[in-house]
């Protein structure tokens, strides 16, 4: 039968376009197939911060951050906690990672246009000791444009070899098979959506009107991961994080079904480390939604004191910003799926930011002007106060009394009791007038502001919570959001996918999400943050330059 193409790469997500641009530029013929309308190209990667691990970067360099591949390949290691016989791909692929992030990734991506932020993040702080989770140096490397910054050359790419033939786009494709023949992987078959016009981001209609097959000698997954499934992320949650929680919200949207893992296992693929996921626990209901049960993540700064449902501060490190699954840890065996910051005005005004490309119109918008205000703390941003104002989960009072009848009123339960809140809050506002200081998350807020970053947009003067002059008092209830597919598809160095006989499955690879960022699970465990992005360009990178070699 004739070949439609060189390559087929599932998925127009960051992982499916890098893959696509390199097989096309390598001089093959690719066709992208994706369940999606044109206005959803990017996937994913178009709604993200943009957010990028770098190490060693001129950014870090010129705010006096050092930083080494070695302390960076620590961190990764301390994090990942790679201790299963499966972690052997994932841990190679860290460790190329690491090289990647602190070698050509960002001259890669600069010289096709890409720029960066020039003040850099401080995600996934840890708190334990040196070998433990965490960065111990800034990172976050954030993309001028945000998520559409990171798109951009990629699309720019594809569509200009789709104009010299190189690439075709199929979209509204959506995938229900792989054909294997003699063992190899030689194309794919499904069904044609009907077209549909909604907006990028929105759930499209579902409704087949015919059916499609293609074939070549290598085709690509990278259909992303499960986070938009809740079904799959509860069938798929671990033990060690307790219970599935009951209530969860969306950071991604619908298409992130899980749906092509299912269908690419059945054509033998070995999927592993499916219980590791990174879901976060900072989450607010969105109250413009644009996908079904939309969420979004509050990127906190580290002051806002943190609380369980039944009014207990959580526990050392577990301050904002330290260690999501910690946290999501703590919080599941609550026995509640929730729990609550209590902060200020001064707060909030300087360290929340909400994670997403929407809700950053500055960034994103790339407007210095705009941007600027960040520093000069004017007051919060508007997407931050628009929540404040009229996010379900925000609550401000002048006092504190106040404050805790309101937050019990929308748990409906009566389990924060004043006495105890106020107890600890007065307990650490007495440690803010003392330079010595115990308490482990005041000491943090020192440390975090001898980082010029930190001081500049991200971390407040540390204030008495109690303060009125700092006020008012704001209370978030927090969610837990769905996000990341930390396993995936076990795959070498060249995205070139394991059977469950341990033996490579000839024309399959897998990329981005699906392929765990690379060989079923580049982050073990956990993650040091903006390393999803990255993973999407590194594992897409890689699978496209080998599919087009082993076609050649
Ligand atoms: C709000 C938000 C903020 C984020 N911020 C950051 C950040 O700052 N830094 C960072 O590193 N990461 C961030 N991420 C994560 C990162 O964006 C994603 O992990 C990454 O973009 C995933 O890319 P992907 O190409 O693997 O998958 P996706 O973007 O999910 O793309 C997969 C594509 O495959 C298609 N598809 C699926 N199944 C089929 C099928 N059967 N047939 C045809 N097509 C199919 C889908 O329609 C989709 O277009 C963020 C994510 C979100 C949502």
């Amino acid at each position: 039968m004739a070949e439609d193409a060189d390559v087929i790469v599932v998925g127009g997500g960051l992982a499916g376009l890098v893959a696509a641009t390199e097989i096309a530029d390598a001089g093959k013929r690719v066709v992208l197939v994706d369940q999606e309308g044109e206005q959803s190209l990017g996937g994913q990667a178009f709604w993200s911060f943009g957010g990028l691990f770098l190490v060693n970067s001129p950014e870090q360099r010129r705010l006096g951050i050092k930083d080494s591949q070695e302390l960076a390949l620590q961190d990764w290691m301390g994090t990942a906690g790679f201790d299963r016989e499966e972690d052997h791909w994932p841990r190679k692929w860290a460790e190329a990672y690491v090289a990647f992030a602190a070698g050509e990734k960002r001259d890669w991506l600069r010289a096709m246009g890409h720029r960066i932020f020039p003040v850099v993040g401080w995600a996934e702080r840890g708190g334990y000791d040196a070998m433990g989770h965490g960065n111990s140096v800034p990172r976050f490397h954030v993309t001028w444009g945000t998520g559409p910054g990171i798109v951009e050359p990629f699309e720019r790419r594809a569509r200009e070899a789709a104009k010299r033939g190189k690439l075709v786009f199929k979209f509204r494709h959506r995938v229900d098979a792989l054909s294997v023949t003699n063992g190899a992987v030689d194309g794919i078959s499904g069904t044609i959506l009907e077209p549909d016009n909604v907006e990028r981001g929105q759930s499209s209609s579902r409704k087949v009107i015919g059916a499609f097959s293609l074939r070549a000698p290598a085709v690509v997954i990278a259909s992303g991961g499960i986070g938009g499934n809740h079904d799959l992320v509860r069938q798929n949650w671990p033990k060690r994080l307790g219970v599935p929680p009951k209530f969860m919200i969306s950071g991604v949207p619908e298409h992130v079904d899980g749906r092509m893992i299912g269908i690419t296992e059945a054509a033998g693929a070995r999927l592993i480390n499916r219980d590791r996921m990174w879901h976060y626990v900072e989450g607010i209901q969105n109250w413009s939604p644009i996908w079904p049960r939309h969420g979004i993540r509050i990127l906190p700064g580290p002051s806002s004191m943190w609380f369980d449902a039944t009014g207990k501060r959580l526990p050392a490190p577990l301050f904002p910003g330290s260690d999501t699954l910690g946290q999501l840890e703590y919080i599941m065996s609550t026995g509640y799926d929730y729990s609550w910051f209590i902060l200020t005005q001064s707060i909030i005004k300087k360290e929340f930011a909400l994670s997403g490309s929407e809700q950053n119109p500055d960034l994103t918008g790339k407007s210095w002007r705009m941007t600027i205000r960040r520093a000069t703390n004017k007051g919060a941003p508007a997407p931050v106060e628009a929540f404040k104002q009229k996010g379900a989960d925000f609550i401000v009072r002048d006092n504190l009394a106040d404050l805790v009848a309101a937050m019990n009123k929308l748990a409906g339960t009566d389990l924060l009791k004043f006495d105890a809140i106020k107890a600890q809050i007065e307990a650490r506002d007495r440690e803010i007038a003392n330079p010595y200081v115990k308490d482990a998350q005041v000491m943090n807020l020192h440390n975090a502001r001898r980082y010029i970053g930190d001081k500049l947009i991200r971390t407040a003067k540390p204030h008495r919570i109690l303060d009125p002059e700092q006020g008012p008092l704001i209370a978030v209830k927090l969610n837990i959001l769905t996000r990341k597919t930390l396993g995936g598809f076990e795959t070498d160095l060249d995205s070139r996918v394991f059977g469950r006989d341990g033996q490579i499955i000839k024309g399959l690879y897998a990329a981005g999400e699906a392929a765990g960022f690379g060989g079923g699970g580049v982050h073990g465990y956990r993650s040091l943050e903006g390393t999803f992005l990255g993973g999407c360009l590194f594992s897409g990178r890689n699978a496209g330059r080998a599919a087009a070699k082993a076609v050649a």
